[in-house]
């Protein structure tokens, strides 16, 4: 199909999917992740790279094998992808992941792309007086973030009030910040768009996301609400990703508010959690949509449809010690596909994998997710 090797910066579970992927169109992957990291126990064709993404020497070794970089996660030093963009293909560019991989950096780029974002204002310095002056221009309360390293909302504080002020800068110390008005948002919603080589942005359905204790729990595929707002999602979502530069899949996160109006809280520039649904739900996957966007192979924008009319999903995350139990209660669960990662130690909150239930209705969907969902909270509790 392509003889070009494509490297990939981060061999967890969406290296491991985008490995997938690629093999089932005969495109080779290379790894650059620890030894034995998720995507590489699946993939014994080559000699993978065993480092570190976040590492400049690692990074080099791997452009030495490969036609095309690209990334599973947006931690990445773009100082070496710049120095080594021509000699290997970067997609999505550098300049991408550079401007998303700060939060603060990101929303003052949609801003200036008429993108709508939670309102955001630059820490100048971390101390009590910058951020009372920050929560009288914002309100409380406000949340405090972590412009870089960020995930799962480890780098998030919520500022409820003024005395709060304290703890929420040691615990966000030694890191650079910046504050986001609060969202009073009803739902959180999130699209995922492929761009192309040639720019052209197609978007798959809205879907809603639910979050708990920061970490993505359920997504609901299509989104419950209504048609409208589907839509507007998907234009937001395209505009967006439309204003970055370079091919292939970017997640993108959005508040709905209680007036209907949207704002997206951030962008991923890879697959993202809130797609795992499109494997079992889509004609493509956003992991066959990334490879093939950032390959040039042919993508049109039936292959980011929903697989019928009425095709409904809904994911849940498996986090942490439950993983098993849930897994194995959803091999017999109509519906169901089961995804674990790989990973050996089931720790509280990681993510060890996921399952998606398939259904012709929402509501047929959400009846044979609700027992597993029932585990999943009976064995946090
Ligand atoms: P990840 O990259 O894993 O999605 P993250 O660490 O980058 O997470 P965010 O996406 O910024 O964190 O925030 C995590 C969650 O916190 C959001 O999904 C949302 O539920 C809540 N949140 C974030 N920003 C705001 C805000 N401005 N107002 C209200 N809630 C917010
Ligand atoms: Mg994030
Ligand atoms: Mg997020």
């Amino acid at each position: 199909m392509d003889s070009r090797k494509i490297g990939i910066l981060g061999g967890g579970q969406l290296g491991r999917m985008m490995v997938e992927a690629a093999h089932r169109l005969n495109i080779q992957t290379v790894i650059l992740d620890a030894p034995g990291a998720p995507a590489k126990q699946i993939n014994a064709l080559h000699a993978h790279v065993n480092g570190s993404f976040a590492s400049a020497d690692s990074i080099r070794e791997l452009a030495e094998q490969c036609d095309i970089l690209t990334y599973e996660i947006e931690h990445i030093d773009t100082k070496v992808l710049e120095e080594i963009d021509g000699q290997v293909e970067l997609q999505p560019s550098w300049r991408t992941v550079r401007v998303i991989q700060d939060k603060y950096l990101q929303k003052d780029h949609l801003s200036q792309a008429g993108v709508s974002t939670a309102e955001s204002l630059a820490v100048e310095e971390s101390t009590p007086v910058c951020l009372a002056e920050i929560g009288r221009k914002l309100g409380f309360p406000f949340m405090l973030k972590s412009r870089t390293l960020a995930y799962d909302g480890r780098g998030n504080y919520v500022v409820k009030n003024e005395e709060a002020i304290p703890a929420a800068l040691e615990a966000l110390k030694n890191r650079p910040l910046y504050a986001e008005k609060w969202a009073r948002f009803t739902k959180e919603l999130a699209v995922m768009v492929v761009r192309t080589k040639d720019g052209q942005c197609f978007s798959y359905p809205t879907v809603e996301t639910v979050h708990e204790d920061n970490i993505c729990k359920l997504v609901y595929a299509p989104a419950r609400v209504p048609a409208g707002t589907m839509d507007k999602a998907r234009r937001l979502a395209e505009k967006a990703v439309g204003s970055f530069w370079g091919a292939g899949i970017f997640g993108v996160e959005m508040f709905l508010l209680e007036d209907g109006s949207l704002l997206i809280n951030e962008l991923a520039p890879r697959p993202h959690n809130s797609g795992h649904y499109t494997i079992e739900a889509c004609p493509t996957s956003q992991f066959e949509a990334h490879i093939r966007a950032i390959t040039g192979l042919p993508l049109t924008p039936d292959s980011t449809t929903l697989a019928t009319p009425s095709t409904n999903a809904v994911m849940l995350n498996l986090l942490g010690p439950s993983t098993f139990k849930i897994a194995r209660e959803a091999l017999s669960t109509k519906g169901a596909t089961v995804h674990l990662y790989g990973k050996a130690e089931a720790k509280v909150g990681r993510k060890m994998g996921h399952l998606t239930v398939v259904a012709g209705s929402m509501s047929e969907a959400e009846y044979q997710a609700a027992p597993l969902i029932k585990i999943f909270d009976d064995e946090k509790s």
